[in-house]
């Protein structure tokens, strides 16, 4: 665009430098030139991922834009997290439908927040007209070789879950009038939601210890599903070792609590194998980085993922996690 409209010589310039620019300091060159320049270390790998967020499917219209900011970065970090490296680069691709400034700048506020706590620069990014929709790409380092992939669970490994489970799917169940949550209970799942916390330090603390991983975006069955397949082995999960939260012990014993519980996803905890020989180690982290990490099952020969109850005997759930292009 070339309107000689704001101080950077175009009123998309003029947007970009107000809520975009900000001093890079991990970074050669940061925003404002054709291409960012990063200055990778010698001996790591570059890690680097993309996550999208389009407006009512990954975020409900009216959310609060500093939520937003949050979110939009915590789901990427929460992808190093998962490799077991460390952040350091973003890049920001928005499409909005107008210029709001004020959205903007709480947008701006949650993200730029977040990124300061784990010293992430954004270098970078583009700046279009259209439906809301939020793209961010991460990229960070891990020593070479030492990445913590979703293909090397083997039999015998135990099932680890960081933190707890189900919150951010219970306030979605509630909004979507599945099951009702008290209003101090939905204001503090809610809050699950919109506000992950990404495990990045527990990802690095698990290379070395951890065989598999991956972060728990569309509920913890289907996200162990995919280690199973990549690794070609199957999982038994015991239904009454998944942590919840003191609100999904409420909800625990209702089928749609339940369900949304195992099945849903947005909680960004990790889900990792491991030999059962790294347990004490793996429990240490637990004091060290203040973070529950509970044994949930195991890695069986086999396919696929099947669910205990209390007597041992499968159990089955409704909903086999999000997926984009399955039709309800
Ligand atoms: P180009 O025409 O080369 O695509 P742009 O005008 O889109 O460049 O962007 C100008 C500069 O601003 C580039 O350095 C780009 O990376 C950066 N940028 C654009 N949009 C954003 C954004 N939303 N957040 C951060 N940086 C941005
Ligand atoms: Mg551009």
């Amino acid at each position: 665009m070339t309107h000689n409209s704001g101080i950077g010589g175009s009123p998309e310039f003029d947007l970009i430098a107000r809520h975009f620019m900000r001093p890079a300091a991990n970074a050669v060159l940061g925003v404002g030139d054709d291409c960012a320049l990063v200055d990778v270390t010698n001996g790591m790998d570059l890690a680097v991922s993309t996550d999208t967020m389009v407006s009512g499917t990954h975020f409900f219209p009216d959310v609060d834009p500093e939520n937003l900011g949050h979110k939009a970065l915590a789901v990427n970090l929460s992808d190093i997290a998962a490799m077991g490296a460390m952040p350091y680069w973003a890049m920001l691709a928005l499409t909005l439908p107008s210029v709001d400034h004020a959205w903007l700048a709480a947008f701006a506020k949650g993200f730029f927040d977040l990124a300061q706590e784990y010293n992430v620069s954004l270098v970078g990014g583009d700046t279009t007209r259209g439906p809301l929709t939020l793209t961010v790409t991460i990229m960070g380092e891990v020593p070479a070789g030492a990445a913590l992939r979703r293909n090397g669970a083997k039999v015998g490994n135990d099932v680890w879950v960081s933190g707890n489970i189900g919150d951010a799917a219970l306030a979605v169940a509630h909004r979507h009038g599945k099951l009702v949550l008290t209003e101090s209970d939905y204001h503090e799942a809610v809050m699950r939601l919109y506000e992950p916390t990404p495990r990045v330090a527990l990802g690095q603390a698990l290379r070395g210890l951890a065989t598999a991983a991956i972060d728990v975006s569309d509920g913890v069955l289907a996200d162990l599903g995919h280690i199973c397949r990549l690794s070609g082995v199957g999982a038994t999960v015991e239904l009454d070792k998944m942590p919840v939260s003191a609100i999904g012990a409420k909800h625990f014993a209702s089928e749609a609590g339940r369900n949304a519980i195992i099945s849903g996803g947005d909680d960004y905890e990790l889900c990792f194998t491991a030999p059962p020989n790294s347990r004490e180690s793996i429990e240490d982290l637990v004091d060290m980085l203040g973070i529950p990490l509970t044994r949930i099952g195991q890695v069986k020969r086999g396919k696929g993922v099947s669910l205990l109850g209390i007597d041992g005997k499968a159990v089955k759930i409704d909903g086999r996690g999000y997926d984009h292009f399955t039709d309800a």
